[in-house]
């Protein structure tokens, strides 16, 4: 099923739901854009009508982490199956990191990705453009110029930016463009070639990752930024010595954020069956007190932000012992489900907070305007089912790779249908 498109559109019955709070209204768009939001609108005339009883009618998701394949694997993932993807999530700004092949290092790589993207969806890719060219040594990429292309970000994703000193500079030049720097915090030396958690790693029969690999890459990311009085957002933070570092420099007034994984709030490293390569990610999964010190660190603020770290890999690249196999794990048809059910349905976070950590904590990290189901705004709707329960097949996803570590779960919640400008399509 593709998109099509309305003139003229009525989400008619539902419950407009956000950060805020929640209320039963119609949603009219024309052309694209919110006309009216109220209980009882009447159809306009030629007014496709869309049922949307029993739904919530949420503003549409931003999603700061993602790992398209395109260019360079694509067999693993393409801009059009990752978009796809995206849009069966609910994800409707989608960051994509700079680690392709060749890397997203120049303006011309970045301006391509963004006039491919808006031929293919209606959805808003925003390229993450690499801080140093190729992800090596010590050179700056051309900020401006990729400013100016289009990249809504700059990371290394993938890679910790390895030269404090290079960090400190990038942070002071990305400032001046107004992209914020997103970290991949981790010391390569202390993580060497590990695969799995420290912890787990003598029952997995796998190489261990140490804890500190993160938490020490992490001192340095914030300490640098801290220094600087600098902005840096912190990817994927996974352990109880990162989020007490994010967390003692908000307390501070630094201007620090961070990001959780859904696979980092509802696994551990105990869920890991033997020689599964769905389940190597980096940074690898932890212990359950350190994933109950990343749900606290949303609960209290400290991490604004759920991002999925989507990492595709096609099976063939998957297929492997774990020692060998890539790191990485599929989470945007999933992301939304998963933190819901590890947050929502467990009672420790109303809905409202939620959308927080999917819409105005990652838009304010990107610097863009936060969706919003507001009369004015650009139409960037999702169609929320709270009740869903479902099982993840990976076979029935859109994405082009199968490594979701959810697998045979179920889940609570599910994004229904997705409204994105003049185009609507249901899940
Ligand atoms: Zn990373």
């Amino acid at each position: 099923m593709t998109w099509r498109t309305a003139d003229v559109l009525l989400l008619r019955g539902g419950t407009v739901v956000t950060c805020h709070g929640r209320t039963p209204a119609d949603v009219l768009v024309r052309e694209g854009v919110i006309e009216a939001v109220k209980a009882g609108l009447p159809a306009p005339p030629g007014a496709e009508v869309e049922d949307v009883r029993g739904l919530l009618v949420t503003p549409g998701f931003v999603d700061v982490h993602v790992h398209l394949r395109d260019p360079g694997a694509l067999d693993s993932e393409t801009l059009e199956s990752g978009l796809e993807a995206a849009a069966a999530g609910g994800i409707h700004h989608v960051f994509c990191m700079a680690n392709t092949d060749p890397v997203n290092d120049a303006a011309s790589l970045t301006a391509d990705l963004v006039a491919r993207a808006r031929r293919l969806s209606p959805l808003s890719l925003h390229p993450v453009a690499a801080v140093t060219r190729g992800l090596r040594g010590t050179e700056l990429t051309d900020f401006a110029a990729l400013k100016a292309a289009g990249a809504g970000a700059l990371s290394n994703d993938g890679l910790p930016v390895e030269d404090g000193r290079t960090l400190r500079r990038a942070l002071e030049r990305a400032e001046e463009e107004g992209l914020r720097i997103l970290v991949h915090a981790e010391d390569r030396g202390l993580a060497g070639d590990g695969a799995v958690d420290a912890r787990a790693a003598v029952r997995l029969r796998a190489k261990g990752i140490p804890v500190g690999a993160e938490d020490v890459g992490t001192a340095r990311d914030v300490g640098v930024a801290v220094e600087a009085r600098l902005p840096v957002h912190v990817c994927h933070v996974s352990t109880m010595g990162s989020v007490e570092i994010v967390r003692h420099a908000r307390r501070a007034g630094a201007p620090v954020t961070a990001e959780a994984t859904p696979h980092h709030l509802l696994l551990t490293y105990d869920e890991i069956p033997e020689g599964d390569t769905d389940f190597k990610m980096n940074p690898p999964l932890r212990s359950r007190a350190d994933v109950d010190a990343v749900v606290g660190a949303l609960l209290d603020g400290t991490i604004t932000a759920i991002a999925t770290d989507h990492a595709p890999h096609a099976p063939a690249r998957k297929a492997a012992p774990l020692d060998r196999a890539p790191f990485g794990a599929i989470g945007l048809e999933t992301s939304f489900a998963v933190s819901h059910t590890a947050l929502v349905a467990t009672g420790r976070m109303p809905l409202e907070r939620l959308l927080g950590l999917y819409v105005e904590g990652p838009a304010a990290i990107a610097g863009i305007e936060a969706p919003a189901v507001a009369t004015g705004r650009r139409a960037s709707i999702n169609l929320i089912d709270p009740d869903a329960e479902w099982e993840v097949v990976p076979a029935r996803f859109r994405s082009r790779s199968r490594n979701c570590p959810f697998k045979g779960r179920r889940l609570r919640g599910r994004v229904v249908g997705v409204v994105a400008g003049r185009s609507l399509r249901r899940f």
